[in-house]
C-alpha cells in the first residue's frame, strides 16, 4: 500500500495502484475514508500508525466492493470503539432492501458490518461536510473538508489521464462508468460538486488534482455534449 501526503490533513492510500482510500486528520485521530479491496485491513491500520495517529472512525463514500472490501476485517481488528458511517441508501442496499427501481450496478459483496451511522447529506464528520452526490450509486456521498475545501469525491469523478465524470465512458478507466447506476444523476452530482469550488479534488480511482475547477468543467462539458 502506497501512502502519499497530499495536504497537512490528508494522506492518499493506494492499493495495487488503482484504488484509493484516504486518511483525514482530526484532533482525535484519523477518519479513514473508504477501505479499498479485501485484504487491505492490516496495511490501512499500519498506514495510519505510520502517519502518527490511530483510525478513530471509518466513513464510506458508497457501498461498492472496491470501497467496502476491507470493512469487515477493519471492524474486527479495530473494534466497536471505531464507528462506521455509510450513506443511508447504500447501507439499505447492503441489507437487501430494494431502494430504487431496477438493478443497482457494480459489485455489492456480502458484508457483516452494520454501520453505526447511516449518513445524511449536510451532516458533519469532524471537519468534513457530507455532500449528497447520488448517481454512481443511489446513496453515494462526497466529503468536503471545510478547513481547506479539499473535496473527496468518491467515484463521481475519476482522474486517470485526465479528470472524467464517471457517467462518461473513458478508456483510461471504464470500470467506474460500467458500475454507475444512473448516469444523468451522476452528471448532476458532478455539477453540484464543481459548484462547491473545491481547491483540491481527490477520488476513488486516480491521482489528486490541485486547483481542479477547469478540469472539472472540461469533464462535465465532455459528458453534457
Ligand atoms: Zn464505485
Amino acid at each position: 500500500m502506497k501512502r502519499a501526503p497530499v495536504t497537512p490533513n490528508l494522506y492518499q492510500l493506494t492499493r495495487i495502484s488503482f484504488v484509493n482510500a484516504y486518511l483525514v486528520r482530526e484532533d482525535d485521530g484519523f477518519t479513514l475514508i473508504d477501505t479499498t479491496i479485501p485484504g487491505a485491513a492490516d496495511d490501512l491500520i499500519a498506514a495510519a500508525r505510520d502517519a502518527g495517529a490511530p483510525i478513530t472512525r471509518i466513513a464510506l463514500t458508497h457501498g461498492h466492493g472496491d470501497h467496502v472490501g476491507s470493512l469487515d476485517a477493519l471492524k474486527q481488528r479495530l473494534g466497536d470503539s471505531v464507528p462506521v458511517l455509510m450513506p443511508e441508501l447504500d447501507a439499505r442496499i447492503h441489507v437487501g432492501e430494494q431502494v430504487v427501481d431496477g438493478k443497482v450496478r457494480g459489485s455489492w459483496p456480502k458484508i457483516t458490518t452494520v454501520p453505526d451511522v447511516r449518513l445524511q447529506p449536510g451532516e458533519r464528520i469532524g471537519s468534513l461536510e457530507v455532500v449528497a452526490s447520488p448517481g454512481h450509486t443511489p446513496g453515494h456521498v462526497s466529503f468536503l473538508d471545510t478547513r481547506d475545501r479539499t473535496l473527496i469525491a468518491g467515484d463521481t469523478f475519476t482522474s486517470y489521464g485526465s479528470v472524467a465524470v464517471s457517467s462518461h465512458f473513458y478508456w483510461r478507466f471504464p470500470l467506474a462508468t460500467m458500475a454507475t447506476w444512473d448516469k444523468a444523476r451522476n452528471l448532476e452530482s458532478a455539477r453540484v460538486l464543481r459548484a462547491l469550488e473545491p481547491a483540491l479534488l481527490v477520488v476513488g480511482h486516480g491521482p489528486a488534482i490541485r486547483a481542479p475547477r477547469a478540469d472539472m468543467d472540461r469533464a462535465i462539458a465532455r459528458v453534457a455534449r
